[in-house]
C-alpha cells in the first residue's frame, strides 16, 4: 500500500532521515516510534508530500507519488496541532475537505463522520464550545470523511491532558480498525505503540533501527538502544562460552544461560533482562545471582528492587506490592527462567 525506497531528507544540509526503506499493508496501523529528534515528523513530511525527499521514492498503491503535490496524494495528514477553522462550526469544518474533493451528499457524509466520532447533533456548535477531546475527534472526522486511501497522523493525542489521552487513544484506535483506514501514526510514547500498533518501526537519529509487531521489538530487540527504547531492562556484560542448542554466557559473577543464537563462542555481548521476569528465588544453579538490596522504590501497585552484584553491576526487579518487603542490606538470590533472556551486541 505505501512503499518508501532510500528516502533521506532534511533541511539544507542538515539530514534529518537517511535511507528509509519501508513497506505499510493496505489495512495496516503502523507506528514510527523515536525520541524527540528521530525524524519522525520529517519522514511523515514525506510521506504526505509537505517535504520532498533529497533521494529515493515513494509509492502509494503502485503509483510513484514522489513528485506529487500533498493533495495529488490519496491521503489526509492529521497534524500535532490538529488546528481546526475557528470561525467555522463543526460541520463546516468537517466539510471541508470533501468540498475541495467535490464530493457530492457532503451534509449526508458529515453527519456519517460525526456519528462516527460520537458527535452526532453537534454540527452546528462552534469549535471553540468544545473539549479537547471532542476537538481531537473533529479533526479526526476531517481527515476520514473523503475516505483517503492512507491516513497520516503525527502525535495526535500529544495536545490533550494524560486524563484524555487513554479515553481517546482508545477511541481513535476502534474508529481507525472499523474503517480499515491504513495508518502511519508517529509517537515518542512507547505504550502508545506497543497498545495500538500493528507493527512499530523504532527511528534513531533518522534511522529505521527495527520494524516488527510490538511484541517481537519488545521480546526479541535487535540492539540495546531498541530494547532499552521499548521497556526498561537490566544489562549484563558476558562472554559466550558456548553455543549450540543453547547459548551459555559467562558473566564476572556467575553464567547464564540462553536460548539457542547464532553468537559465536569468545564473543562478548550484553545478557538483557526485563524487571519483571526476574523473580526471588534462593537456591543455585545457572541463571540465579546472589546480591545485595541497595534500593526499594515503591510505584503503588508494584516495588522496583535495586539489587547490586559482588562485581558492582546492578540489577533491578519488579515486584508486585504486596509481596514481602526487603530492607536495603539484605542479601538476596535472584532468578530467571531460560526464555527471558535477551542477548544483545555491545
Ligand atoms: P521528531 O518529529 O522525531 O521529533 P523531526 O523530524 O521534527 O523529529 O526532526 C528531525 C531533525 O530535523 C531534528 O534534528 C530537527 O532539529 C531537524 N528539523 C526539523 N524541522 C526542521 C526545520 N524546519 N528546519 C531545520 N531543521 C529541522
Ligand atoms: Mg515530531
Amino acid at each position: 500500500m505505501l512503499e518508501l525506497q532510500g528516502v533521506v531528507a532534511g533541511y539544507g544540509s542538515a539530514q534529518a532521515v537517511a535511507g528509509i526503506d519501508l513497506s505499510v499493508g493496505e489495512g495496516e496501523l503502523f507506528c514510527l516510534l523515536g525520541g524527540s529528534g528521530s525524524g519522525k515528523t520529517t519522514l511523515l513530511r514525506c510521506i504526505g508530500g509537505f517535504l520532498a525527499p533529497q533521494q529515493g521514492a515513494i509509492w502509494l498503491d503502485g503509483q510513484d507519488v514522489t513528485a506529487l503535490a500533498p493533495h495529488q496524494r490519496d491521503l489526509t495528514t492529521l497534524f500535532q496541532s490538529y488546528a481546526l477553522f475557528p470561525h467555522m462550526n463543526v460541520a463546516e469544518n468537517v466539510a471541508f475537505g470533501l468540498r475541495r474533493r467535490r464530493v457530492d451528499n457532503v451534509a449526508q457524509r458529515v453527519d456519517e463522520m460525526l456519528g462516527l466520532v460520537r458527535l452526532q447533533g453537534m454540527g452546528a456548535r462552534r469549535v471553540s464550545q468544545l473539549s479537547g477531546g471532542q476537538q481531537q475527534r473533529v479533526a479526526l472526522a476531517r481527515c476520514l470523511a473523503p475516505r483517503p486511501r492512507l491516513l497520516l497522523l503525527d502525535e495526535p493525542l500529544s495536545a490533550l491532558d494524560p486524563e484524555l489521552r487513554a479515553a481517546t487513544r482508545a477511541d481513535l484506535v476502534a474508529i481507525l480498525r472499523s474503517q480499515r483506514t491504513t495508518s502511519v501514526l508517529v509517537t515518542h510514547d512507547r505504550a502508545e505503540a506497543l497498545a495500538v500498533a500493528d507493527r512499530i518501526g523504532l527511528l534513531n537519529k533518522g534511522r529505521l533501527v527495527q520494524v516488527g509487531t510490538p511484541r517481537a521489538l519488545f521480546e526479541n530487540p535487535t540492539n540495546c538502544f531498541v530494547a532499552g527504547f521499548l521497556g526498561d531492562v537490566v544489562l549484563l556484560e558476558g562472554v559466550v562460552r558456548e553455543s549450540g542448542l543453547s547459548t551459555s554466557v559467562d558473566l564476572a559473577v556467575g553464567s547464564v544461560c540462553a536460548p539457542a543464537s547464532a553468537h559465536a563462542r569468545g564473543t562478548r555481548l550484553f545478557v538483557a533482562l526485563r524487571p519483571e521476569r526476574i523473580r526471588i528465588e534462593p537456591g543455585e544453579g545457572p541463571n540465579r545471582l546472589t546480591g545485595v538490596v541497595d534500593a526499594i522504590i515503591y510505584a503503588g501497585a508494584t516495588v522496583e528492587i535495586g539489587v547490586c552484584l559482588p562485581d558492582g553491576a546492578r540489577l533491578r526487579l519488579v515486584r508486585p506490592a504486596e509481596a514481602p518487603s526487603f530492607v536495603p542490606g539484605t542479601s538476596i538470590t535472584v532468578a530467571w527462567d531460560v526464555d527471558a533472556v535477551m542477548l544483545l551486541a555491545s
